[in-house]
């Protein structure tokens, strides 16, 4: 019997959320290449927030690579995207504005299956907005752990290396560790 999802272009909404160094960008990759692997089309965004690794790619920390279109503004990815594109992939989203959660929905609306992945939680360990809302709007949810840098238990935890305060700091290993609940130390405001 046909997939009843498949058979009446049924949108959904699925978020990969965790972390840093949890996978994350790994297995929206892996995702994204199982599509093109069923040759489906596929259309990928990222934040042009994330400089981290240059833009127009996505990359993963162990350097898997695929070529997105980066963006500064929600508003910006419903414009580009084409109508026989089938899925939509989106990393960062905890560096998006809150509009990007009813993009993911309109999408998901108009029969696309849409992949987000982001951080769930802050430096402080409070959750952000836009993925805390998606979460709660999606379909599917995949939680991914990291491993400690202090101790080797599974980590759930960003803890930022750095003295800044600002909520959004761009960073990889320089500025960031994966901690778990017990080696975490929450900074002071
Ligand atoms: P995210 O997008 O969640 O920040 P990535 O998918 O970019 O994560 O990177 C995951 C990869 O990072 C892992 O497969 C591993 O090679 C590497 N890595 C570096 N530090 C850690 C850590 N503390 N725990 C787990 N993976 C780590
Ligand atoms: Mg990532
Ligand atoms: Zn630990």
């Amino acid at each position: 019997m046909a997939n009843p999802l498949i058979y009446h272009k049924q949108g959904w909404i699925e978020v990969i959320c965790g972390c840093m160094f949890s996978g994350k960008t790994e297995e929206l990759i892996r995702r994204v290449r199982t599509a093109l692997i069923a040759k489906q089309k596929v259309q990928l965004f990222n934040s042009k927030i994330d400089t981290r690794y240059g833009i127009d790619s996505i990359i993963s920390h162990n350097q898997n690579k695929v070529a997105a279109t980066c963006v500064k503004k929600s508003d910006e990815i419903l414009p580009l995207v084409e109508k026989d594109t089938q899925v939509i992939a989106i990393d960062e989203i905890n560096f998006f504005d809150m509009g990007i959660v009813s993009v993911c929905e309109k999408l998901a609306n108009a029969g696309k299956r849409v992949i987000v992945a982001g951080l769930d939680t802050d430096y402080r360990a409070e959750p952000f907005e836009v993925t805390a809302a998606l979460l709660a709007k999606a379909e599917y949810v995949t939680k991914n752990l990291a491993v400690c840098t202090k101790c080797g238990n599974p980590a759930s935890f960003t803890q930022r290396t750095s003295k800044d305060k600002k909520r959004i700091v761009v960073g990889t290993t320089d500025a960031y560790q994966a901690r778990c609940r017990r080696c975490y130390k929450k900074p002071r405001k």
